[in-house]
């Protein structure tokens, strides 16, 4: 071992805290990393990877210079790591040593407070999770940029934990290494997240005040080690955290994994991204805490049918006031991100510019309150009255700050004049100083006679006479004593400029430094009022959001929706994404009716109908209403869904390493396993995943079990067509079908959704279309309409009778089925079946 220099002692015994963390130590105007954290962060981050002596094993190193390292920061936290910031904590000049060095900051995936690592109209989540002996969960969400958290208790197993992080989606997660480490390694690969330890978890008296709301020791325990966490990382105050709301999962309507990802709710499946969302459509808010509060609505929609009605009401008003919400969108847009703001001024990491944009933002708060109150609408007022005017802070702020500070606040010019006296005497002397300098220039060129004699001012040599070097003979006094010489002129400077510099550079001085520490006391009284402006951004966000569902619903002629038990009665629904990004032809409405008596609809149609697009519609349509938007339909009554489930589309590999298949039943399981009468169920040609006996088995079964047990509104679509049978043996089941035209030799999809079954011969038209052989094409004609003729009804009907009920569900299936027919005493073939049967197995 070479013995290592007492800076490297020093790197060493810092780095050994925080090993989970590239550690960015601070060398002058660098940071410089070392060993293994610069082998890796010079390939992460594309920068020259160098060595430092040391002994004889040089170290690797490399190192950013200290005012571009947010970007380099910004590239390591995207990527999911970890940066500890650590500074020099005394004065180089004064140490007696090596400088002494401390991390004051980690920067962590969850808890970035930079903007430009932020993004504007999004969240930013850390969250936590802990465990309990009972088998229950508590998830708990902090986001440090606006301050808020919120906790959520988990008592229905490990999969809803899973399916809660995929609904809010978080960064990173903070839990207790006692977590199996089967569930650890869970969390990892299925949500992608960075996961942070924080074993030991101290309720500190500050917490009190955050964890009000908290009446269960579970909920206490998880958000104290949230809290402890973000304590450790960020090491600074957190005056602006909000006290924690409890996400009760009873008052939302339940939307699982899938069907958030399935409806396309916030993001596109294709694109992963917001464009090509209902979120997409929606958001017509104009500031980003709108954009945020509307995510997180159409995250959670209602169920209280009372609130749902009050944001209508709202929405309503607006719609019916252009000129209203003309002016309140006007206003809006110069209110900035309070949310952040308030962050950032509780971080201490606000200048003079913020505190301007945040008194401008609240300045508009009267113009909003009267908009709002001109209205008279109840709902509205209550708005109005929510929103507190903070006069005191726009006081402060008005009088002491400059409309046009400069960014930084350690260089003078934030504070108004006539604001603090001891700082007008300064500038006052500053000024007459610098007045008098300049009548200095008028007399010293009369006295010498020099035209061409002026006095100018340097960072190093202060204020100078300067002459340029022809004119030298004429300075004969020996007032003046030389300075610099340049190469074509003298500078000099007297006893008298000199003393009047001194004056200067000291009125100057003092005034800076008086107008930092009024900037920070300024500061300070405006984060005793955090809470104010944070209630206030809660009702700005949501003012925002409903003018901006009033701008939507004129905008796409959407209409409002009535309540009613058990209904769901829509005319014209249309889906709200499909027909905005139609290109060509124009969307085709459909009516929707499910009630007591049509509880299920079963949907056939060729493939490219519109099948999956009209179950969507249904989906969107109560979830848009239970947000409190209007509807994109002619109109609509609709229940209170508690919970909605699908399973739609191309599944995907979200739950890796599991098949097409495996994830269809999973996704069905849980429809199956939480459904209640009061759900809506979406089953899109569930079963295809398998062999045809099977999936159709499958289809059958589930649509039975939902029939006869849960009772929950549900459609389902299926290309096995002998499934319409079952409109005749399930009371609540009926058949509907989207229409299609065959116009000369072509199929023309109308999209239009008809009572009945569909005529199952599509298929082959599509076929053909798609320019398959004719013998082929007429191969299938001949199986097609063998089939027809022995349709499984006409079989059912002429055997079942003698079935016992579990028989009679074979039975259905017989003609398919031909193994179990030994088994399960069949419905006996006919000779056409016979055929068919004989067709079939000619067919590889
Ligand atoms: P399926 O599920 O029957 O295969 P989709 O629902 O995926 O069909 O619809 C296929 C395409 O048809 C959609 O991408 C859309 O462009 C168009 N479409 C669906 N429904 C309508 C409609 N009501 N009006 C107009 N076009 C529609």
């Amino acid at each position: 071992m070479t013995k290592l220099t007492p800076m490297m002692q020093q790197y060493i015994d810092i780095k050994s805290q925080y090993k989970d963390a590239f550690l960015f130590y601070r060398l002058g105007d660098f940071y410089e990393l070392f060993y293994e954290d610069a082998t890796k962060a010079a390939q992460e981050l594309e920068i020259t990877l160098t060595k430092r002596a040391g002994g004889n094993d040089p170290i690797p190193m490399c190192g950013v210079p200290y005012h571009s390292a947010e970007n380099y920061i910004k590239v390591l936290i995207d990527k999911g790591y970890k940066v500890a910031i650590c500074e020099q904590v005394e004065d180089p000049k004064t140490a007696k040593g090596v400088v002494k060095r401390e991390v004051v900051q980690m920067i962590t995936p969850g808890t970035v407070m930079e903007s430009n690592m932020l993004v504007e109209g999004e969240n930013n989540y850390i969250g936590s999770l802990s465990h309990f002996g009972d088998g229950s969960f508590v998830i708990a969400y902090n986001d440090l940029s606006t301050g808020e958290s919120r906790l959520a208790l988990m008592q229905d197993g490990w999969d809803s934990v899973i399916h809660e992080f995929y609904h809010q989606p978080v960064k990173e997660i903070v839990i207790s290494s006692s977590l199996p480490e089967e569930l650890q390694a869970q969390l990892k690969e299925r949500l992608q997240v960075t996961l942070s330890y924080q074993d030991e978890v101290n309720f500190n008296a500050e917490f009190r005040e955050l964890s009000e709301n908290l009446n269960d020791e579970r909920l206490m325990e998880a958000f104290s080690r949230l809290l402890n966490y973000i304590q450790n990382t960020q090491k600074r105050s957190l005056d602006h955290l909000q006290p924690a709301e409890v996400i009760e999962l009873k008052q939302y309507m339940s939307l699982d994994m899938y069907s958030k990802r399935n409806l396309e709710l916030t993001e596109s499946i294709m694109k992963k991204s917001k464009h090509g969302s209902l979120l997409w459509v929606l958001d017509k808010t104009v500031t980003a805490m709108g954009a945020r509060m509307l995510k997180k609505w159409l995250e959670r929609p209602l169920l209280n049918q009372v609130k749902i009605n009050q944001r209508l009401e709202v929405v309503e008003t607006f719609l019916n006031a252009f000129m209203e919400r003309e002016n309140l969108r006007e206003s809006l847009k110069s209110v900035y991100d309070l949310e952040r703001l308030s962050g950032r001024i509780a971080f201490g990491n606000v200048n003079a510019r913020d505190l301007i944009q945040l008194k401008q933002s609240l300045q508009n708060i009267p113009a909003i309150k009267e908009t709002l109150n001109a209205l008279h609408v109840p709902e509205v007022s209550e708005l109005a009255d929510a929103l507190i005017y903070p006069d005191t802070i726009v006081e402060v702020l008005e009088n002491s700050l400059v409309e046009e500070p400069p960014l930084s606040i350690k260089e003078g010019a934030l504070i108004k004049e006539g604001y603090h006296e001891e700082l007008d005497k300064y500038r006052d002397a500053s000024k007459n100083g610098k007045q008098w300098i300049a009548s200095l220039e008028k007399k010293e060129r009369e006295v010498t006679g020099i035209k061409s004699l002026k006095i100018g001012y340097n960072r190093v040599f202060g204020y100078y006479i300067e002459v340029t070097r022809p004119n030298l003979p004429l300075l004969q006094d020996d007032r003046y004593e030389r300075k610099q010489t340049l190469t074509n002129a003298e500078r000099f400077i007297t006893p008298e400029l000199k003393e009047k510099e001194t004056l200067i550079l000291e009125a100057d001085e003092k005034s800076v430094e008086l107008e930092y520490d009024l900037f920070i006391k300024i500061r300070e009284q405006i984060k005793q009022d955090i809470p104010l402006i944070q209630q206030l951004a809660q009702i700005i966000s949501e003012i925002d959001v409903l003018q901006g569902f009033a701008t939507i619903s004129e905008e796409n002629n959407y209409k409002r929706p009535a309540f009613q038990e058990g209904v769901f009665s829509v005319e014209g629904g249309r889906h709200p994404v499909v027909e905005q990004v139609m290109k060509t032809g124009t969307f085709v409405p459909n009516d929707v009716q499910l009630d007591a008596d049509n509880q299920m609809l079963l949907i056939t149609g060729p493939n490219m109908s519109g099948k999956s697009t009209y179950m969507r519609q249904v989906a969107l349509i109560a979830i848009m209403g239970q947000t409190g938007c209007f509807i994109p339909a002619e109109s609509g009554i609709l229940p209170v869904f508690d919970q909605i489930f699908t399973r739609i589309g191309a599944a995907d590999d979200l739950v890796s390493g599991q098949s097409t298949f495996m994830v269809e039943m999973l996704e069905a399981r849980h429809a199956i396993q939480n459904a209640t009468a009061n759900s809506l169920i979406l089953l899109d040609e569930i079963g295809r995943g398998t062999s045809t006996y099977d999936g159709m088995a499958l289809a059958q079964a589930i649509v039975e079990y939902i029939h006869n047990h849960i009772h929950a509104k549900t459609l389902f679509s299926t290309h096995y067509h002998e499934l319409t049978a079952l409109e005749d043996s399930l009371e609540h089941l009926k058949n509907i079908h989207v229409r299609a035209e065959e116009h000369e030799e072509n199929v023309v999809f109308l999209h239009q959704i008809k009572e009945g079954a569909a005529d199952q011969s599509y298929g082959i038209h599509v076929a053909k279309l798609a320019d398959l052989p004719d013998e082929l094409i007429n191969r299938a004609s001949v199986i097609l309409e063998s089939f027809e003729n022995n349709d499984s009804k006409e079989a059912q009907k002429e055997e079942a009778p003698s079935l016992e009920p579990e028989e009679a569900e074979s039975a259905q299936l017989s003609f398919f089925a031909e193994e179990n027919s030994k088994e399960h005493k069949p419905a006996k073939l006919t000779n056409k079946d016979n055929a068919a049967l004989e067709e079939l197995k000619s067919l590889n």
